[in-house]
């Protein structure tokens, strides 16, 4: 779960990390009175939950109260990346000299926590990654120990950090640690940490990604989540407890299993199709779990064909098929469907399907080649 710019800077104050003074606003009235409140310069932020709105012009600042008015009526009415802003963040200004980029994320193949920092803030740090590795200085934290003083120290002297900051860098450091652990994030980021004119540090922006499977352990957290801004089928799969990813082809995948998932993926793929979504149903799927999961697929219009691909082991193939036709009659679609069913049960769900003039298939490779035949010739959605 992804958490907005002012609610994760929000957690930050939390930490001891110093962050401009400010509020969000939903209309451009507030923000006025959020401007007047401040007095001075102020920034007017889109909240959306992607990076680059500085470039897409979803950052502006405005000098005065009518100014931010101004703006914050332009920016609400702005799409960034096909997602719609529903709310600015009104802060403080700060007067930029240096940005300095802070994150920290879990590094799989160390198997722990990795800190980064570099010289080159405000540009994506995959892009700095890329371009200029040399730039970004890394220490790995031993989740036991925690992020100890002189890896703080580290990360300064390693990106020629003035030594007047590097008592409050440090603080920073431990705080983005803490804050990072306490709340099971799989990313905590200050892209950029800048030093201003008066020679302070301040945490201009502010990003967190929590862990899914350790939300239960943090309501306070959890309520934070912003349905307003999620992709609508992503709050249905969650409804239903399924595992939902959105991809870009055309075929839908209906399959019981993670692995199995994958393995379908892999297999459309490498008969030349493209999957339109990663989704495992799970094992011992209702009816209705299996219709809520059509109804998610067919909201995609992308999607031209969707290849079911069950095995039977604790789900049973006519529990399934039941679904199908149960979710065929709620959903008026003319998307062809082909589906590969074995295990148990599964004679009974072929007979139930045979009814419902579904393609069937025998093998994995046979149904996605059929699969990508229908959704070349296919009525489309
Ligand atoms: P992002 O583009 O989504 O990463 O949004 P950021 O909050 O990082 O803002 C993008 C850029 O806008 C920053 O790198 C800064 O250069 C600039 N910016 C953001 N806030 C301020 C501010 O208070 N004052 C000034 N002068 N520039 C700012
Ligand atoms: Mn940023």
């Amino acid at each position: 779960m992804k958490l907005h710019e002012y609610q994760s800077k929000h957690i930050f104050s939390n930490y001891g990390i110093p962050i401009p003074s400010g509020r969000v606003a939903a209309n451009a009235a507030e923000a006025k009175q959020i401007a007047e409140e401040l007095g001075g310069p102020v920034v007017i932020k889109s909240q959306v939950l992607v990076g680059g709105r500085g470039k897409a012009g979803g950052i502006r600042l405005a000098k005065s109260p009518s100014e931010a008015e101004e703006l914050a009526t332009q920016i609400l009415g702005m799409e960034i990346k096909g997602l719609p802003v529903r709310k600015v963040l009104v802060d403080e200004a700060a007067s930029i000299e240096t940005e300095i980029y802070l994150g920290i994320t879990n590094d799989r193949a160390e198997r722990k926590p990795v800190m980064m920092a570099s010289s080159a803030g405000g540009i994506e740090i995959e892009q700095v990654s890329k371009d200029t590795p040399e730039k970004i200085t890394k220490v790995h934290i031993d989740p036991l120990l925690g992020l100890r003083d002189y890896q703080a120290r580290d990360l300064a002297a390693g990106i020629d950090l003035p030594r007047l900051h590097w008592r409050m860098f440090g603080q920073i450091a431990r705080g983005l640690w803490k804050a990072y652990l306490d709340s099971d994030a799989t990313l905590a980021e200050i892209n950029p940490l800048v030093i201003t004119s008066q020679d302070r540090l301040l945490a201009v922006d502010g990003k967190m990604v929590l862990d899914d499977n350790a939300l239960f352990r943090h309501p306070e957290l959890a309520e934070m989540r912003d349905l307003d801004v999620e992709p609508e089928a992503e709050t249905e799969a969650r409804k239903y407890s399924l595992s939902f990813i959105k991809l870009d082809g055309q075929i839908g995948c209906m399959v019981n299993g993670a692995g199995l998932a994958m393995a379908t993926m892999d297999i459309i793929k490498l008969s030349g199709g493209e999957p339109a979504n990663f989704l495992d149903i799970g094992g011992g799927a209702s009816s209705e779990k299996v219709a809520a999961a059509l109804r998610i697929i067919l909201s995609d219009p992308d999607v031209k064909v969707v290849l079911f691909n069950i095995f039977g082991g604790i789900t049973r193939g006519d529990e399934v098929a039941r679904g199908i036709i149960a979710a065929l009659q709620q959903v008026d679609t003319r998307v062809p469907m082909v589906t590969r069913l074995v295990g148990t049960n599964a004679e009974e769900g072929r007979q139930i399907l045979s009814e419902a003039n579904m393609i069937t298939a025998e093998t994995l490779v046979n149904a996605a080649e059929k699969a990508i035949a229908a959704a070349e010739g296919g009525a489309g959605n």
